[in-house]
């Protein structure tokens, strides 16, 4: 766990923490407590028992220093990492996301199984070899498979008491960043180094590289002067960071546009991120690589048959 946790800022009259904690293994994020006029207000809630343990902890002595008590959860997405810890976090409050996001994490299991159907088919149609194919299905599930789901109020876009709520779909389907003045909780839509991971929206609606690439045109427009990430440092020049993330999205078009002929899924995925498709990896590259693709073919730049890529003749 870190040193000098948790941090603090000031935003206008509001005051904000952010609390750093361990996740999933090598992975960092961050969780921050909002000092509302109304109460304490969450943005995300971590995974595990040591990031349940640290909020709590922080959440007791934020509460004491100003007199407020938390009394609701934004869930930025329903990735697990963002939310995984959320049935350990004590207290009497209301617990919100965007649809369809909501769903995902009130009916937990039901959307596990839902997704594994359609993983078994992608990972047929991007002919992913049968031993590869097992370990994927087998590692989707480890963490997830403990959480049973949560009863969560779906939220819309607009202000929600001092915030102001914005779908920016593309990450996930109902992925929100929240507005406070001039600050903006970015979850994972607008991190300062990573590229946040992409899915085909023939897999799940609301994904795919397009609807991304628009939602961070419509946070570049909105004028924030600060990010708050889900993970790393929070950072300024927002705009700079979008137009660097759509630049690297577009080279990478470009570089699977040529590597993808003759190609399947899995060998286009496996030629493009060679060493790093092992474990987990193999299925954040496939849909990496097939959101990639996705939006060629609907762009008209390539085509599909039998599951190889053909240009455009
Ligand atoms: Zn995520
Ligand atoms: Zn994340």
């Amino acid at each position: 766990m870190a040193e000098a946790n948790p941090q603090k800022y000031e935003i206008g009259d509001f005051v904000i923490y952010r609390m750093q904690m361990d996740t999933l293994p090598g992975l960092r994020n961050n969780v921050y407590a909002i000092v509302e006029s109304e109460g304490i207000t969450l943005i995300d809630a971590g995974y595990g028992f040591g990031a349940a343990s640290l909020i709590n902890k922080n959440i007791k002595k934020i509460s004491i220093k100003h007199n407020k008590k938390l009394n609701k959860v934004i869930i930025t997405h329903s990735h697990i990492d963002h939310f995984g810890a959320i049935g350990k976090i004590k207290g009497n409050f209301d617990t919100y996301a965007h649809m369809p996001d909501s769903n995902v994490i009130k009916d937990f299991r039901n959307s596990l199984y839902t997704y594994e159907k359609k993983l078994k088919t992608f990972l047929k149609t991007s002919k992913t070899p049968l031993p590869t194919a097992i370990q994927i299905r087998f590692l989707y599930k480890t963490h997830k498979i403990l959480f049973n789901g949560y009863p969560v109020k779906p939220i819309n876009e607009g202000k929600f008491g001092d915030l102001e709520i914005i779908l920016t779909e593309g990450h996930s389907p109902g992925h929100i960043c929240i507005g406070l003045g001039d600050a903006i909780f970015t979850g994972d839509h607008l991190l300062p180094n990573i590229t946040p991971t992409q899915s085909p929206y023939f897999i799940t609606p609301g994904c795919g590289l397009e609807n991304y690439i628009n939602s961070l045109k419509k946070i570049a427009k909105m004028k924030y002067r600060i990010a708050f990430p889900g993970h790393e440092e929070p950072f300024e020049n927002i705009q700079s960071r979008v137009k660097e993330i759509i630049k690297f999205h577009e080279n990478r078009l470009n570089i699977i546009e040529g590597a993808c002929i003759g190609r399947t899924i899995f060998q286009t995925a496996k030629k493009i991120f060679g060493k790093k498709m092992h474990g987990y990896h193999n299925l954040l590259g496939l849909l990496e690589a097939s959101a990639h693709l996705e939006y060629l073919i609907d762009k008209g730049r390539i085509s599909q048959n039998n599951g190889i890529f053909t240009k455009i003749a």
